[in-house]
């Protein structure tokens, strides 16, 4: 199998990214398996901070590898918090803060229009001049009133149109169906099916 090195520490991508991608004959590790820190994500854009975090997976254990960024863009904010989506409502990061960030912005604005972004990179090594890029978005809007257990961070004030349910209330399969990372990761395989 190829090693193909995960940019992330969250246990619960590793398994999700290593269940996925095995068919494809990757075996995905986290960068913490080769000591790798954590890399800067200076940047406002998704696509730069993926693209900055796989580069430096990858230059730091000369194998491939893959990460992710992901955040919620309100469109009557300008896309805030976007990029700064975790640490919206500052230091140390908590969803509870966020979300009272988030509806202190939009107390009295009537557009509530959302959606919720997912990048994928994948390189090859360091160098990679052309990186498998896919982008998965997940559109609905932002209620008052929090509703349902599941998911996490913006998900109970995430309305989802046509199902009446938050993205907390959805079945967790139902969410990786039609969620911006669900859509990302179905591109990603797509990509390397057709031989990446
Ligand atoms: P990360 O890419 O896993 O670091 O996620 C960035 C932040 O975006 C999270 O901490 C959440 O605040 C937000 N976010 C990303 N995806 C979701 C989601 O599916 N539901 C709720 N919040 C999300």
């Amino acid at each position: 199998m190829k090693k193909l090195i995960l940019a992330s520490g969250n246990a619960g991508k590793l398994r999700e990214f290593g269940q996925l991608l095995a068919p494809f004959d990757f075996e995905v590790l986290p960068q913490s398996a080769f000591d790798v820190p954590e890399a800067d994500e200076p940047h406002v854009t998704f696509v730069e901070n993926a693209i900055a975090k796989a580069r430096h997976a990858a230059r730091l254990t000369g194998l491939p590898a893959l990460a992710d960024d992901s955040g919620l863009c309100v469109t009557a904010l300008g896309g805030a918090p976007g990029v700064f989506s975790a640490r919206y409502g500052g230091e140390p990061k908590s969803d509870a803060r966020n979300n009272a960030r988030l509806l202190a912005a939009l107390a009295g604005v009537g557009d509530r229009r959302a959606h919720y972004v997912a990048v994928l990179v994948l390189m090859r090594h360091a160098d990679d001049p052309q990186p498998v890029v896919t982008e998965g978005e997940w559109h609905g809007e932002i209620i008052d009133t929090p509703r349902g257990a599941g998911g996490f961070g913006y998900d109970p004030y995430f309305l989802v149109p046509g199902t009446g349910c938050t993205a907390a209330e959805l079945p967790q399969e139902e969410k990786n169906r039609c969620s911006h990372r669900g859509k990302a990761l179905a591109q990603l395989i797509e990509r390397l099916r057709l031989g990446m």
